[in-house]
């Protein structure tokens, strides 16, 4: 477990300069961790209506040809289907994303996060997963009948079970794919002390939710935007 320091110290050096300045409001003001949150739901709701506006919270007079200032990251599923920027109704540069199937978070995820908070200065993360999630579908037939999907799609099986093995047999697969998010989230609370560290700070907030293919709706978690867990 590295320190927030140590991280941040690592990752200066791969970027200089570059994290001056944060993602900013339409007013210029720092964006803090309940408005990026804001940022989110809103931007779900015009993706949702169809009245995009393409929103951009890179600093003013910064371009991202020379930064980045995302205003959040996001864990999220590798479908193909689920693409945050278009969810979110962002530009690029918005958001710090990190994406593999079933939005596990292992260690490569945790530590592409801990660059985010700890040198991005990201102020959320919102881990995001979503209907008719193939990963872990997968999972909930492997605990079911014991049956493997074979090569290294075992390990994220692996990473998901527990999300499912928590849960009553009878459970649904909209349960399975909370108790998913959920438990993801955890485990960045758990794993990184950079990332717990940060919400014990008051400067990041973890969110969660699923989103809806089928209604283009993305579904906070319960608590949102007040609980950070
Ligand atoms: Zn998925």
């Amino acid at each position: 477990m590295a320190s927030v320091a140590g991280v941040a110290a690592a990752g200066a050096t791969l970027i200089g300069a570059a994290t001056a300045h944060a993602a900013t409001n339409r007013n210029g003001t720092k964006v803090t961790p309940s408005e990026a949150l804001h940022h989110l739901k809103a931007g779900s709701l015009r993706w949702k209506s169809g009245h995009f506006e393409h929103r951009d919270y890179t600093p003013p007079g910064h371009d991202i040809i020379h930064g980045q200032w995302p205003f959040a990251a996001i864990l999220s599923c590798a479908d193909s289907r689920v693409n945050p920027e278009s969810v979110f109704d962002v530009r690029q540069g918005n958001l710090f994303n990190v994406r593999n199937a079933g939005n596990v978070a292992d260690e490569i995820a945790i530590g592409s996060l801990e660059y985010a908070v700890a040198v991005l200065k990201v102020p959320a993360i919102l881990v995001l997963g979503h209907g008719s999630c193939g990963a872990v579908v997968a999972t909930q037939k492997a605990v079911t009948t014991g049956a493997m999907p074979g090569g290294d799609i075992d390990a994220i099986v692996d990473l998901i079970r527990p999300a499912i093995e928590r849960l009553p047999h009878d459970h649904t697969s909209a349960e399975a794919i909370r108790s998913n998010v959920q438990h993801s989230a955890q485990t960045l609370l758990h794993q990184s002390g950079t990332i717990a560290k940060a919400v014990e700070a008051g400067k990041l907030r973890i969110a969660k939710a699923v989103y809806i293919i089928g209604s283009r709706e993305v579904d906070f978690f319960a608590h949102y935007p007040a609980h950070a867990g």
